[in-house]
């Protein structure tokens, strides 16, 4: 059974444009996984996002971005789908974070082959940690470089606006991933999107996509101010799942303005390369809490009122129901766009680069990194010299 069986969505391929694949496992084992997914959630294209460090799942890894080409190449390899890679930069934290240093970073990938960019900085501890504003001036040579190169950037901006308000209103796990941010020596909400602004005036051809509808579906104005002011801004409807309380409150509102905004909202999910199914699940070929995001999402938009359903700790959501038309742009549409027949690796470039990552985590050049993943990331650095030779 695959899951539009399952769920009894309609027979529409689809595009998701945001996959990570940052758990510690050997290459093979997440190609495998995403194999599996593919197939099974009928994807046509999947956008693999880098994260270098700052996630809540896995502190560090600079092999995150020469991992992400090794899984395009193989995928796109054996026509499992089209896949497409996002890099994603790395940060000190100290006086080696020039602006020399981060045009580099965004060039050497621009090299190797990435098909964009994924910056999750605008989340509440990357941006704390940051020290400076996402518009400082320091990332500026980055940011002309992306937009003259035309590179799709996927921005990570805020947390849900709740997240600054009273501890309590945060569920134990929240907390513990070190998300609640309300303590008064985060910036504020209102501040960061200022900082988006600052970057999108400067820079209005950036090819911008705001992951989690930057958690403003409560606050239509803004959503709409944003998408009306810079015309090559977009979002992602990777849950957060707060984005379908809101549909759920307001249908009408919501269906128009996905209606209008069709051509610019992408499909995304949040999944990973993670099997976290029961083993009787997974024995009969069903992967429905690996990627029970994209269900949620497909559920949302495909089917009917009346199909609502309980999804914790949003009570009862209500699906709008949304004509195919409309389902296609933001199913596939939108990112085959965006990203037409994806670019070229460059082996030799990726030779150097996995090559020179090797040296330097077996010579102790981050300490950060976790020592106990060392032999794991350098046997998957060894298989993708191997691969690329
Ligand atoms: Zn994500």
């Amino acid at each position: 059974m695959t899951n539009a069986e399952l769920n009894n969505f309609r027979p529409l391929p689809i595009s998701d444009t945001h996959i990570h694949y940052l758990y510690a496992k050997p290459l093979e084992e997440s190609l495998g996984i995403f194999k599996t997914f593919i197939e099974y959630f009928g994807m046509k294209s999947i956008t693999l996002l880098s994260i270098a460090q700052g996630s809540g799942h896995r502190g560090f890894d600079p092999t995150c971005n020469i991992k992400g080409l090794y899984l395009k190449s193989r995928i796109n390899g054996d026509g499992a789908a089209r896949a497409y890679v996002y890099g994603s930069p790395i940060h000190f934290y100290d006086e080696r974070d020039t602006a020399e240093g981060y045009l580099s970073q965004v060039e050497k990938m621009y090299e190797l082959g990435v098909d964009g960019y994924k910056l999750l900085d605008g989340k509440p501890a990357m941006r704390k940690a940051l020290g400076k504003p996402l518009c400082d001036p320091v990332f500026e040579g980055m940011y002309e470089f992306i937009e003259q190169k035309g590179m799709p950037l996927k921005i990570h901006m805020n947390d849900p606006r709740k997240y600054w308000g009273p501890k309590e209103l945060l569920t134990p796990g929240q907390i513990a991933r070190g998300w609640w941010c309300g303590d008064g020596t985060y910036p504020t909400f209102d501040e960061v999107y200022g900082e988006l602004e600052a970057i999108l005036t400067r820079h209005p051809k950036l090819k911008l996509c705001i992951a989690h509808m930057g958690y403003l579906t409560d606050d239509y104005p803004h959503a709409v101010r944003l998408l009306e002011q810079f015309e090559n801004l977009t979002f992602d409807l990777t849950p957060g799942a707060a984005t379908f309380k809101s549909f759920t409150d307001n249908p009408e509102l919501w269906s128009e303005f996905l209606e209008r905004y069709s051509h610019r909202i992408f499909l995304g999910s949040d999944t990973y390369n993670l099997i976290e199914d029961t083993e009787e699940n997974v024995a009969r070929g069903i992967f429905e809490r690996s990627g029970g995001r994209i269900t949620l999402v497909r559920r949302m938009l495909e089917h009917r009122a009346e199909d609502s359903f309980e999804y914790a700790p949003f009570g009862t959501l209500r699906p709008i129901n949304l004509p195919d038309g409309m389902l296609k742009n933001i199913y596939t549409e939108n990112a085959l766009r965006l990203h037409g027949e994806g670019r070229e690796i460059n082996r030799s470039a990726a030779i150097r680069e996995a090559e020179r990552l090797h040296y330097e985590l077996s010579h102790g050049a981050y300490p950060e990194f976790n020592p106990e993943e060392l032999p794991l990331e350098l046997s998957n650095l060894e298989l993708i010299i191997k691969h690329f030779s």
